[in-house]
């Protein structure tokens, strides 16, 4: 047992040691820190590109913890369970974490707090993973923001404190509790063939994600609005997968992106804004938790979705024949990751075009994304099908065709992802049989798919349909 009652450290999706106020407060105390991960059901939970990528965090954090003299504790099991079993192993008399805002972590949070308090321990939860609290933010009478425009304009220029810095060294306790070994856990047994594939777009870890912070702001900021909806460019900072695992902290975005618009780049306003999406669906998720799962707007409960079928299965697979669609779903499964505009783009065909449940295709992006997060996923898939807040109203269908023209001219995003349309394909286009499942049969050499739906026919069925659910309701 250790003399000075040691803290632990809970971790989560704030695998970070810069601007981490709960390691700051833990550090600052001057006891011994014991940094713990818990595999508990939000873990198990995960789809497989999301828990692979989690996997790699945890192993880059924990050498991070070791350059500090500390050391990362791996325990598997049900939060409260794992937490009590170390406070007995330890000794220790406090539990601190940074806090989460999807509805499971408040859910979960919420009772193991007040069964650590009635044990008689202290529990503190801080701020870190946003830039303002969702109770923090209010409309003028009181409510929360639907709608994203005025949220924007009441935080912009707010105060956000500066990033608190990280610590020289962590203390350790006299004994170390006993952990699992990462590799047991096999975060990445359900990626198949496409880790290895995946593997060669991420960028894992603290220094990665400041890196790539540096680069945006040094190369790219200048001409992020004008170029950002480029389907062809690599014109945003790629920080959506280091935010979701905490590699970096909101703050350390939202001052550094100040700076540079002090410094007279007009377009990081826009970049600002973009974090600010960020923080309006987890607003939208604290205010009203159904964003997850249910239409967050309640008239469109009835509403004839299509389910499971060949068509979702084609666009899964990219092969819905639509070549910006089909582009954007091989992307996803080779990167891991999809440009923004092309999430918007493969959103509205499935649940516009198809007339596919907006949750099938907000489960496939949950087992595919590196960047998966729980409020942005469900934020985008209900806005765009119509069904969330501050949504896209039913009858603005993108085009799919229109769309390619305007925001890949010269059809170099087609070209880079669809190998069916080229003789010689880019070896990212290759790459794409080399991730997907051998169970799905595809093959460079396949013609490429004719059309599952002819776009004017999609269109006209989509608003007669919607047509229809309003009328009867
Ligand atoms: P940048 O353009 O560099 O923007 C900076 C940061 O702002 C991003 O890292 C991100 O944190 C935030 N941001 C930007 N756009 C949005 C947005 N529309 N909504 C919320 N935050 C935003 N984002 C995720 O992080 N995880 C998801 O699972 C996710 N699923 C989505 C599903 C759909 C159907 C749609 C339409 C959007 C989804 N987004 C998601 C939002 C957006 O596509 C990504 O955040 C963005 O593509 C990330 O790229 P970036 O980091 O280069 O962004």
């Amino acid at each position: 047992m250790n003399e000075t009652p040691p803290i632990i450290l809970w971790l989560r999706r704030d695998l970070r040691l810069s601007d981490h106020p709960a390691l700051f407060a833990a550090c600052q105390s001057g006891r011994p820190v014991i940094p713990v991960f818990i595999h508990d059901d939000e873990v198990a939970g995960l789809g497989a590109a999301p828990k692979w990528r989690l996997g790699l965090a945890l192993k880059h954090f924990a050498q991070e913890l070791t350059e500090k003299g500390s050391r990362l504790i791996l325990r598997r099991g049900a939060a409260l369970d794992v937490l009590r079993a170390l406070v007995v192993e330890t000794g220790a008399r406090s539990v601190l974490w940074t806090r989460g805002y999807a509805p499971g972590q408040i859910a979960r949070d919420t009772a193991v707090k007040a069964a650590l308090k009635a044990d008689g321990l202290e529990v503190q939860s801080h701020p870190g993973h946003l830039l303002f609290e969702p109770w923090d933010v209010a409309t003028k009478d009181g409510g929360f923001y639907k709608v994203y425009t005025p949220m924007w304009r009441a935080v912009r220029d707010r105060e956000v404190p500066a990033p608190v810095s990280a610590p020289a060294r962590i203390a350790a306790p006299d004994v170390w509790p006993a952990s699992d070994r990462l590799d047991d856990w096999q975060m990445g047994r359900a990626m198949d063939r496409g880790a290895d594939v995946v593997a060669q777009h991420i960028h894992v870890g603290e220094a990665a994600a400041h890196g790539r912070l540096g680069a945006f702001l040094a190369h790219r900021v200048a001409r992020y609005k004008s170029d950002r909806d480029r389907l062809d460019m690599d014109a945003c900072s790629g920080l959506s997968e280091n935010l979701t695992y905490g590699e970096i902290s909101p703050r350390t975005i939202w001052h550094a992106g100040w700076r540079a618009l002090q410094d007279g780049q007009a377009q990081a306003e826009d970049f600002l804004k973009e974090l600010v999406w960020r923080e309006f669906a987890y607003h939208l998720i604290y205010h009203t938790p159904r964003l997850e799962s249910e239409n967050w707007r309640p008239d469109w409960d009835g509403f004839p979705w299509q389910g499971e079928g060949d068509a979702v299965q084609a666009w899964r697979q990219g092969r819905t024949g639509i070549e910006v669609v089909d582009a954007a779903m091989r992307e996803l499964y080779v990167t891991g990751r999809m440009h923004n505009r092309a999430r918007m783009l493969v959103a509205s065909f499935l649940t516009k075009h198809l007339l596919v449940d907006w949750r099938l295709g907000r489960d496939w992006f949950a087992d595919c994304l590196v960047d998966w997060d729980p409020a942005a996923n469900a934020m985008g898939w209900q806005w765009v099908a119509g069904s969330g807040p501050d949504a896209a109203p039913y009858f603005r269908i993108f085009n799919p065709d229109t769309q390619a023209q305007k925001f890949d001219p010269n059809a170099g995003y087609r070209k880079m992802w669809l190998a069916e349309a080229s003789r010689t394909p880019p070896q990212t286009a290759l790459d794409f049989y080399k991730a997907c499942p051998r169970a799905w049969k595809l093959s460079p050499s396949d013609t490429r798919p004719i059309p599952i739906i002819d776009l004017k026919t999609g269109r006209e069925r989509a608003l007669a349909a919607y047509h229809d659910h309003r009328e009867k309701q």
